[in-house]
């Protein structure tokens, strides 16, 4: 062969390629820029052995943008950078087992609530004192840094709280007997208590709080959250949800 046939061959190839390189890229939106803080469990949690991000928030989301005709790409980060992310659009949306409050809302968009959960107080099966919120006067906290249940150990006369990157972090204080208490989202303390490691812990008291978890968006982004709201009310309709909920926590209380 010639040089110059070998030449128009193979730039004859790298057109084709990039040509089916840019069909590809055409058909699919872009990907959906999904923040989260993956240490939630059963709400989004690495896998041990695929190392995938999973969890009912994890299959939700991606049902959410397969309705919307695109594809999730999840970024882990603190559970105190989730916001400035989304503010500083380095993250399209944030789904975190994140309560819908006014505060956030002041800087961030919310979806329709998706899931109802609240807080609760976690302490060693063998404590005797702390059976209700009152008793945590003068005691030993445990809380997720920039959390609800944070927000709520504030309140509690007295008490020393100390702030983790994460809830288990705050658990395995527990255990070693560091702190008397845990403060935080009730099927997250389930879920440690029954599959996570937490048997020697236990829950007390009433959930101290209803709370409704959300999708946020950047604040300027109203479109964003239209589209998620409508595919969520797709996902109610056609039965997706329920599956994905009782995937996670059984069937549902109706
Ligand atoms: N629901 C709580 C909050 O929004 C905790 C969320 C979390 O730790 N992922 O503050």
């Amino acid at each position: 062969m010639s040089k110059k046939l070998i030449t128009l061959f193979v730039s004859g190839m790298l057109l084709l390629s990039l040509g089916l390189a840019g069909c590809g890229g055409q058909q699919k939106n872009a990907a959906l820029r999904v923040g989260t803080e993956p240490s939630f469990a059963p709400f989004e949690f690495q896998d041990e052995k695929s190392k995938d991000f999973v969890g009912f928030d994890m299959d939700l989301i991606r049902a959410i943008a397969k309705q919307m005709g695109t594809e999730v790409q999840v970024q882990s980060m603190g559970f105190d950078a989730l916001i400035p992310a989304l503010e500083a659009k380095s993250i399209d949306a944030v789904i975190s087992g994140m309560t819908i409050n006014e505060e956030r809302a002041k800087k961030v968009k919310f979806s329709k609530p998706y899931y109802k959960s609240g807080l609760a107080i976690i302490v060693k099966n063998d404590n005797k004192t702390i059976n209700s919120f009152k008793d945590l006067e003068g005691k030993n906290i445990a809380v997720q840094i920039g959390t609800s249940g944070a927000e709520e150990a504030k309140k509690i006369k007295d008490a020393k709280t100390r702030e983790f990157n994460t809830p288990p972090e705050a658990f395995m204080e527990l255990k070693a007997g560091g702190v008397d208490a845990v403060i935080n989202d009730k099927p997250v303390n389930d879920y440690f208590i029954k599959q996570a490691g937490g048997q020697d812990t236990k829950q007390v008291g009433e959930p101290l709080t209803s709370e409704d978890y959300g999708i946020a968006v950047a604040g300027s982004n109203a479109e964003l959250a239209a589209k998620i709201d409508k595919a969520l009310d797709e996902l109610k309709k056609n039965g997706e949800y329920d599956k994905i909920y009782e995937k996670w926590f059984g069937p549902a209380k109706k």
